[in-house]
């Protein structure tokens, strides 16, 4: 087969070659345990500051004040971390029925949607706030949100359509309405890709991911206020040895750890050509797509993902199609698209059921080239043609 043409970044990423070296590092020269304090434990322990250091920095933290870094297993453990820790923390009695309230948007990600409805089966309330057009509807939160708060979690870029959302403007309503309120933000698809600080955003808690930043499986980071640390205002989901500040216990990743913080760096070396990159990628397919598709484009959103909706051709059969070409696209996200529900965020968007179940997402990196978009293209519109005749 020809060479593959990788159109699926937002499930993740092709890990770099700074990012592989720093891993083979950490894994055969500093293969101790961070928390022993021998030779080969400190080697190891100083790789994890590194890159603790490095991520800190991709998030704008310059002084301790700032916050912490967390390190985890990725971007689901760091949401589910971020939503149970904080909710427990505040163990709050049930009060005319009701535990609480917790806002999310109507298309958040699998880690934070599932873990929203476990909280709603114990007796907590959740309200979505619609995301019609990829737009996050202000009104319905300042209409909804009260004092009964306690947790919001809005993503910062919805991993389906691209839309960004407003979070520090969220965020601010959420401030004044309910002022201890914890404010979580996911910006696993945001994280490089758009630029923004957990606090430009006025959030408490916000979660990355290694492997959608050109770093291998393995390694999440949840970055948490001072204040909400200070104020003990999240608690560990996992008990033992204590590491990450007795937050998060397990011995940490290392090797996995020490790619993304080396990932992070060169992220924020190159965030300006790439970005650059990436746009030109986009305004390069935008137009050859325009005339063959639906787009379903946000308002605002992040120039790295593309939804378009298919003329009556289930996605998964143009998925397998364009696989046999050695095209790699998605149907929904990575994690969803075996699970064959379908997608809330493109019903959430507005699209209808049998939209939803015939789009395709399209996800950019700097990686890819014209080239390649325009082979995808030529090889889309063979598809439908051909997929079409078949009806
Ligand atoms: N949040 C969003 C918006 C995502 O797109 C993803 C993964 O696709 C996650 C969270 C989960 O990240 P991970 O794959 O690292 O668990």
């Amino acid at each position: 087969m020809e060479k593959m043409i990788y159109l699926d970044n937002s499930a993740t990423t092709k890990p770099s070659e700074a990012s592989l070296q720093k891993m083979q590092e950490a894994l055969r020269i500093c293969y101790g345990n961070p928390g022993s304090v021998h030779q080969a434990g400190m080697d190891a322990h100083k790789l994890l500051e590194e890159a603790r250091r490095q991520i800190g920095a991709s998030l704008g933290l310059r002084r301790a004040a700032d916050g912490q870094i967390l390190f985890c297993s990725c971007g689901t453990e760091a949401n589910n971390q971020a939503m149970f820790g904080t909710v427990y923390a505040k163990n709050r009695p049930e009060k005319n029925g009701t535990r609480g309230k917790i806002m999310i948007t109507e298309g958040e990600h699998p880690s934070i949607e599932t873990a929203a409805a476990k909280l709603e089966g114990k007796g907590f309330t959740v309200h979505r706030i619609p995301t019609r057009g990829g737009a996050l509807d202000l009104e319905d939160l300042e209409q909804a949100t009260d004092e009964s708060v306690i947790l919001a979690a809005m993503m910062l870029v919805n991993n389906e359509t691209g839309a960004l959302y407003p979070i520090r403007a969220a965020a601010d309503i959420i401030r004044r309405k309910s002022p201890g309120a914890h404010i979580h933000c996911d910006a696993v698809q945001g994280y490089m890709r758009v630029p923004f600080t957990p606090m430009s955003l006025g959030v408490d808690t916000l979660s990355v991911s290694a492997h959608k930043i050109y770093a291998p499986k393995g390694a999440g980071a949840l970055y948490i206020s001072q204040d909400t640390i200070r104020r003990k205002r999240i608690i560990p989901l996992l008990y033992g040895g204590g590491q990450e500040g007795r937050l998060r216990s397990g011995t940490e990743n290392v090797p996995a750890i020490a790619a993304f913080g080396a990932a992070a760096s060169e992220g924020m070396q190159e965030a300006k050509a790439r970005a650059e990159k990436v746009r030109s990628l986009h305004d390069f397919l935008i137009p050859k797509l325009s005339g063959l598709v639906q787009i379903n484009m946000p308002k605002f959103s992040a120039d790295a993902i593309i939804n378009i909706t298919l003329p009556n051709i289930k996605s998964e059969v143009m998925l397998r199609a364009l696989s046999a070409k050695g095209i790699c696209v998605s149907a929904g996200s990575a994690c969803s698209a075996r699970a064959k529900k379908v997608s809330r965020p493109l019903l959430a968007f507005g699209l209808t059921e049998r939209e939803a179940d015939c789009s395709l997402r399209i996800s950019l990196s700097c990686q890819n080239t014209e080239e390649e978009l325009a082979i995808f293209c030529d090889a889309l519109e063979q598809e439908l043609h051909r997929l079409a005749r078949m009806r």
